[in-house]
């Protein structure tokens, strides 16, 4: 079942590179035959669009079948921010420059046809006989750029899918190009990437993680684990935090790092995510529904819903839905989160006054910056398990203890995640850490057998948590 399904995913993705392209090339024909000049023409530069640049391509690879082809597309770096500081004028004078090199190459060479995407993005469709003359193209055009009259650094990156087979699509070719592009661009140590084999097999790979994760959706394979934190001087549970497990039926237990940094590309997170939130509100309501005290469940927000302007809407909606106190569920960000080209701060306030504590998570772990603790907008700290690791040396001790004694003298709240070993506890309670999750407490467990932990701590302490 599995392996059929696999068949027709690789089966759809490489229909475009064969059946596909005669049905796409035969529908854009009759279609550029009815449509006026404006619309196959960029306004701006006067290069056929996207449509235009199909359709004429097309027609070069149906006229000489026996040459190799090749799609460049290429991207200005930062566009935007020329616009926003030197004008749309000048933005505009940039593309038509643009536009005028890629015209140079469509005179010159033999078989070629440039276009023009959208704002910024361009691509050249060529036949080539090595791949060392489109990086030569690549190169030149930047060159050509560096010396344009332009107050901005402008740097331009490029894709370049350069197709082994006869009659490619050329689509698949753009897209192939653009997969190129995206690993290159804003990066300064290189201006072009070539589309590999590597590539295509991770594009599959990612397709079907993407399928299948729809698939466990849909089967209901996606829940919630618990991970209880405790407070280290009195052993106790004082909350724990949800970590997304899939239970395949055909896999098994599958962890959240073989499939959240993909479905974050795609976006499918965002389901995946409000899956896990929807089985802990509906827990926190359960407890609180049989006169219990719940103990708060930290969820985990991924990056992407930072985009999302409705995000305190649907979080106060969960409240209202399962009548839970924003409390019970406190929000755990990841801290490149509040560092990213949104700034948050507003939302992070409306969550805060409807009462949700917002925790940032993996502090340490990436590029935090010490500016970001200045923000006031979080109430707690999550110390990463990366902090931890060497904590037997001196230099470590410092700086984990001057970063402990600071987040205090700030008044927010600390939590140390991954404590292991007696060593790294003894020295964080020394410190005045109380709260932590870590494999040396407990690991990660179904909800049920969380609840089962809560039920007998409050039987043993005679209270109703
Ligand atoms: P995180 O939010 O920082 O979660 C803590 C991770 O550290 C968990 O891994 C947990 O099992 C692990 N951990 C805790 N204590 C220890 C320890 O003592 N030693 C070691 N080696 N590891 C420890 P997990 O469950 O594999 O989750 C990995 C990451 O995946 C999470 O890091 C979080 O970024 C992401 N994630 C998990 N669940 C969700 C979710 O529902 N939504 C989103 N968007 N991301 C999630
Ligand atoms: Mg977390
Ligand atoms: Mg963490």
């Amino acid at each position: 079942m599995l392996d059929r399904k696999r068949d027709e995913i690789l089966y759809s993705s490489f229909q475009s590179t064969k059946e596909g392209k005669e049905e796409l090339y035969h529908s854009e024909k009759n279609k550029i035959k009815d449509i006026n000049h404006e619309s196959n023409y960029n306004s701006l530069t006067g290069l056929p669009v996207l449509r235009l640049f199909y359709y004429s391509a097309g027609e070069i690879v149906k006229e000489h079948p026996e040459e190799r082809y090749a799609v460049i597309v290429m991207d200005i770096t930062q566009f935007k921010a020329v616009n926003e500081f030197l004008g749309r004028k000048e933005g505009d004078r940039l593309l038509k420059f643009i536009a005028e090199c890629l015209n140079e190459y469509v005179k010159e060479r033999p078989f070629t046809v440039a276009g023009h995407l959208r704002a910024d993005n361009f691509c050249l469709f060529t036949a080539y006989r090595n791949k060392q003359e489109l990086a030569d193209i690549a190169v030149a055009i930047q060159r050509r750029i560096k010396t344009f009259p332009f107050a901005y650094r402008v740097i331009i990156s490029f894709g370049i899918c350069a197709s082994e087979e006869v009659q490619p699509a050329i689509p698949y070719l753009k897209d192939c190009a653009t997969l190129a592009l995206s690993e290159v661009k804003g990066k300064y140590y290189a201006d072009y990437n070539f589309f590999t084999e590597e590539m295509r097999t991770n594009m599959l790979r990612e397709k079907l993680v993407e399928s299948d994760m729809m698939e466990a959706l849909e089967k209901g394979e996606i829940v919630p684990y618990v991970q209880p934190k405790v407070n280290m001087v009195t052993g106790r549970i004082v909350g724990g935090e949800a970590l997304v497990r899939w239970l395949s039926a055909e896999k098994g237990m599958v962890s959240p790092g073989e499939f959240i940094p993909i479905i974050e590309k795609t976006g499918l997170v965002i389901k995946v995510d409000k899956r896990v939130w929807s089985q802990v509100f509906q827990y926190q309501k359960r407890v609180l529904d049989e006169g219990r005290s719940p103990v708060p469940i930290s969820i985990n927000v991924s990056r992407m819903h930072i985009y999302d302007a409705s995000l305190s809407e649907t979080f106060s909606e969960m409240c209202d839905r399962y009548g839970v106190p924003a409390g019970y569920v406190p929000l755990e960000l990841t801290e490149s989160a509040f560092t990213g080209e949104k700034n948050i701060n507003s939302d992070l306030v409306k969550l805060r006054n409807k009462g949700f504590v917002i925790s940032m998570d993996d502090f340490g772990s990436g590029y935090s910056s010490l500016n970001m603790l200045k923000g006031q907008e979080f109430d707690e700290v999550k110390i990463d398990k990366e902090f931890l690791s060497d904590i037997s040396g001196r230099r470590s001790k410092v700086v984990i203890r001057h970063l402990l004694a600071m987040l205090q003298e700030l008044g927010v709240n600390i939590i140390v995640e991954g404590i292991e070993t007696e060593e790294q506890r003894d020295f964080f309670v020394e410190n005045g850490c109380r709260r932590a999750q870590g494999f040396w407490y407990y690991k990660p467990m179904p909800l049920e057998e969380f609840d089962e932990l809560l039920r007998t701590q409050s039987k043993n302490s005679g209270k109703t948590t």
